[in-house]
């Protein structure tokens, strides 16, 4: 694991390094973090010819904003994204406005993203294998929720589940709080994402923010629990007009994150508002069906 020091804070998003004859960097982070992510990258003893999969789990900025940076800095390494992903990383522009307007005045914590050339973009379709050298490989798991395109990633040799997003954030101290951003978040594929990592057995479940998941079906039984929180609060909002204080009332921050430390990372990043936001999207599109199940 690497920190990748997202603001300058310890703690906040990791990336992820599969070692072996062609190693694997798994969501370098933030463009503002590429400093930082090369500066491990060669402590762990790699050159600019030595790291051959850049692989991300979705394009949110602060998983994939180092990427064209990192792309340039290690020319023999090949992109790994999802198909909805792939253009963005080839031609960042729209991707960038669009962040920009969801991160707002925290914008600086993530810079942006700089284009990789679309002849060193692989696309990964589910199922689709990343092969570090000496028979090991990376499985590449389609788990929208978070977002359409977000994927987890199995080393088939560990039976670790590098799952990005997927399962929410849980700050170093603190416990698990879903992670549901606009603009594409899907709380049905979510259940069914988590439901499938689950079923892959994992011996160990790591997250983007941050770290090791604690016990993996626990950890995938409490997200799950609070995606039908979340769904709960959505459809109550509809009669009360408050969707923020339904979700308050069902998954408190202050008492789900816990500890201090970990809520003051939350409230930095602002995240919570975020969820508030993209639940809006979500039942906007999709909640007149939910309600008629
Ligand atoms: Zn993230």
């Amino acid at each position: 694991m690497i920190d990748t020091l997202l603001g300058g804070v310890t703690g906040v998003t990791a990336a992820y390094l599969v070692t072996g004859p062609r190693p694997a960097l798994v969501d370098p982070g933030a463009r503002t973090s590429a400093p930082v992510v090369r500066e491990a990258l060669a402590a762990a003893g790699l050159g600019p010819r030595d790291l051959r999969w850049i692989v991300l789990t979705h394009v949110h900025l602060d998983h994939c904003g180092a990427t064209g940076i990192l792309a340039a800095a290690f020319p023999e390494a090949t992109v790994v994204v999802h198909r909805r992903g792939a253009r963005h990383v080839a031609e960042p522009a729209r991707l960038v406005a669009a962040s920009a307007a969801v991160y707002g005045q925290r914008w600086s914590l993530y810079g942006g993203l700089d284009p990789t050339p679309a002849a060193r973009i692989e696309v990964a379709e589910d199922d689709h294998r990343v092969a570090i050298g000496g028979g090991r490989v990376l499985r590449m798991i389609g788990t929208a929720g978070h977002a359409r395109h977000h994927m987890s990633v199995l080393d088939e040799e560990t039976g670790t589940v590098i799952a990005g997003d997927a399962l929410g954030v849980r700050m170093e101290g603190g416990g698990l709080y879903p992670a549901l951003p606009p603009s594409e978040i899907d709380l049905d594929a979510g259940d069914a994402s988590l439901a499938r990592i689950g079923s892959l057995g994992p011996a160990r479940i790591v997250i983007s923010h941050f770290g090791d998941a604690g016990d993996p079906a626990a950890a995938v039984d409490a997200a799950r629990g609070q995606l039908v929180a979340v769904r709960e609060a959505a459809l109550a909002s509809r009669a009360s007009g408050d969707l923020e204080g339904e979700i308050a009332r069902r998954l408190p921050l202050e008492r789900v994150v816990g500890d201090a430390a970990a809520l003051a990372r939350w409230r930095r990043l602002g995240w919570a508002g975020a969820n508030v936001a993209g639940v809006a999207g979500w039942l906007a599109s999709e909640g007149d069906a939910a309600a008629r199940q």
